[in-house]
């Protein structure tokens, strides 16, 4: 079903007014968790200022280890909600659990399921029962092949609205936190309809190549970028390497929307 071949167009996923994909292109903003509403408010109103219009914060965080913050849960939703709402701004979060996909249906407007469990098939089944779209991201060891298995999955139970999301592959290289396959966005984009985003934080774990990762992505035709903003990066709970201060992000979107991508500053 997610195939080129069975549906020759491009998927446009929509959320209300939102488009994603054929040529629409989005930005998803914000920091790696949710960790207070002052501090998500912060971030989605400089954000909505810069005319970005998807929102990101972590509720339930799948960490490596299992003595870092793992997340606010629900309550961590809700603010995301909240703020969202205050701004206008659409949300996306991670849901980690199957029974949990009721959750985000209930808070949310776009589901994340994270490369952790990008072959969780529970968690994928449910979330092709879910009414709102999916944004699935590449596992940290995963082929093509197994990443589009994967949507697949969603697919099969009756929910076609998926972006996918390239965020880096576990490779040799230790000079970047992961390997970003910028490839994989015209390989996809062959293979299948769906529309591909390039999460740049998590691929590079380097906040110095933000920007020219990003303008690669865009360069080579993903239908949009994910990258972590935090008001103090230094104190936060997850990712303080490679969240992007307020300046920073400022920054790294107007460069985005120059008009020539090939200008470095
Ligand atoms: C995230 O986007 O918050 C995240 C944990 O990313 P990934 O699943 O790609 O590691
Ligand atoms: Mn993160």
């Amino acid at each position: 079903l997610v195939s080129r071949d069975k549906q020759p167009t491009d998927t446009i996923v929509a959320v209300d007014d939102l488009h994603i994909g054929n040529g629409e292109q989005q930005f998803v903003m914000g920091p790696c968790s949710v960790e207070s509403f002052e501090q998500v408010d912060q971030v989605a109103e400089v954000v909505k200022k810069q005319g970005v219009r998807i929102l990101r914060g972590g509720a339930f965080k799948p960490r490596t280890s299992p003595y870092d913050f793992q997340g606010l849960g629900e309550e961590g939703l809700k603010i995301l909600r909240d703020v969202g709402d205050r701004h206008g701004l659409k949300v996306v979060s991670e849901i980690t659990h199957p029974n949990d996909i009721a959750l985000g249906e209930k808070y949310l407007d776009i589901i994340q399921i994270g490369a952790r469990n990008m072959q969780n098939f529970d968690l994928l089944k449910e979330a092709g029962k879910a009414n709102v779209p999916i944004i699935l991201k590449r596992g940290l060891a995963a082929t093509i092949n197994e990443f589009l298995n994967a949507a697949e999955y969603i697919v099969s139970q009756g929910n076609p609205n998926i972006i996918l999301c390239e965020r880096g592959i576990r490779t040799y290289e230790t000079a970047t936190r992961n390997t970003l396959d910028i490839t994989a966005v015209p390989v996809l984009k062959r293979e299948t309809h769906l529309p591909v985003m390039v999460d740049v934080t998590h691929s590079t774990g380097r906040r110095d190549l933000l920007l020219p990762a990003a303008k690669a992505a865009l360069a080579i035709g993903a239908d949009g970028i994910m990258a972590e903003v935090h008001p103090d990066p230094a104190v936060a709970l997850s990712d303080s390497q490679q969240q992007m201060d307020i300046p920073t992000f400022e920054h790294f979107i107007q460069n985005l929307r120059q008009p020539s991508l090939l200008t470095h500053d």
